[in-house]
């Protein structure tokens, strides 16, 4: 199995884990273009991807996910909460209730049939030039979201033309159940954080279990019991606690950051590793690192502090994944 994280941070956040056979992004918090040159760079083939899955709806897990999903035409997997949510956000409109929820859903099964019996999307990889530009505007004006590709696609599938929450396909899971894509089993788990319904994943195949687990305000017993047995980890250490409190965030999203649906500070996480981690994982990526609270060498310190504690878990590697760039693929 591999792990590429192609970024993390609160500027977005999205990783390729894989098995011999089978292909899955996790989150796609970048544009369509940024992501798929990530793709390129790490040496994963985008065009070979079977899915996308998405922990929650927050910007920075789904900035490029209705483009890419749609330039790939590859199925999303996420929850119903976290689709309505998404769904929602994209929508200029303030309310939706249940019954009109269950009327958009049907009104996408019926485009999707329809596009389905035209003629096929063009999925070729590594176009997603003309809209990027658009895309990266539209969490703030969704009206006017990816105007350019609207066009192309209206040519192509006339009845999914103009929505900027048009999947080329949908899959739910729910938190606790598990599923499978090809021959990698995905075991999602709930985390506490302010989103309508975030998880956590597990992924195993060929014998190697690697878990996602960012964006936790803290780490309930839940969490800890899905991260035994895990041969790489991508965990969060999203700030320290002194810098955060003396950083320039007004005091709102401070508490927001600290709270128990917030993120994992550096000493969260080191609790976890001294007193909860089991030790197995051969990688532990710390990963979401704010950039204005945290910084690299006090979230690797503090991580390393925390192994210490525990001789037998000195041959863990701690690699930190960045906002800015690709990490090598962790092959094992
Ligand atoms: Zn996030
Ligand atoms: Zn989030």
């Amino acid at each position: 199995m591999r792990m590429t994280v192609l970024a993390s941070g609160s500027k977005g956040n999205s990783a390729v884990i894989s098995s011999s056979r089978t292909r899955v992004l996790v989150d796609a918090g970048l544009s369509c273009r940024e992501l798929m040159k990530r793709m390129v760079l790490a040496g994963e083939d985008p065009a070979a991807l079977d899915a996308i899955l998405i922990t929650h709806e927050h910007q920075d897990h789904v900035a490029g996910l209705g483009v890419l999903a749609r330039k790939l035409g590859v199925p999303v997997y996420l929850t119903e909460p976290t689709h309505r949510a998404w769904v929602r956000m994209l929508t200029p409109r303030t309310t939706m209730s249940y019954a009109q929820w269950l009327d958009h859903v049907q009104r996408e099964k019926e485009a999707r049939a329809h596009a389905a019996s035209a003629v096929s999307a063009d999925a070729e990889p590594g176009l997603c030039d003309s809209m990027s530009a658009a895309v990266e505007s539209s969490s703030s004006s969704p009206d006017s979201a990816e105007p350019e590709e609207q066009e192309l696609e209206a040519a192509q599938k006339p009845s999914a033309k103009a929505d900027p929450t048009y999947l080329p396909a949908v899959e739910y899971f729910r938190s606790g159940s598990q599923f499978s894509i090809g021959d990698i089993e995905i075991t999602p788990f709930t985390i506490p954080h302010d989103a309508a319904d975030p998880c956590g994943f597990v992924f195993a195949s060929e014998g190697v279990r690697m878990a996602v687990a960012t964006d936790l305000g803290y780490m309930p017993p839940n969490v800890k019991t899905a991260l035994k047995r895990i041969d790489v980890l991508l965990l969060e250490s999203n700030h320290d606690l002194e810098m955060l409190k003396d950083g320039p965030y007004p005091w709102s999203v401070k508490q927001r950051v600290l709270s128990r649906v917030g993120h994992l500070s550096n000493l969260a996480t080191a609790e976890f590793l001294e007193r909860d981690y089991d030790g197995a994982a051969a990688y532990i990526v710390l990963g979401h690192l704010s950039e204005s609270n945290n910084a690299p060498e006090l979230a690797r310190l503090s991580a390393e502090q925390a192994l210490m504690n525990h001789p037998t878990l000195l041959g863990n590697r701690i690699l930190l994944a960045e906002q800015t760039a690709p990490l090598a693929p962790i092959s094992l």
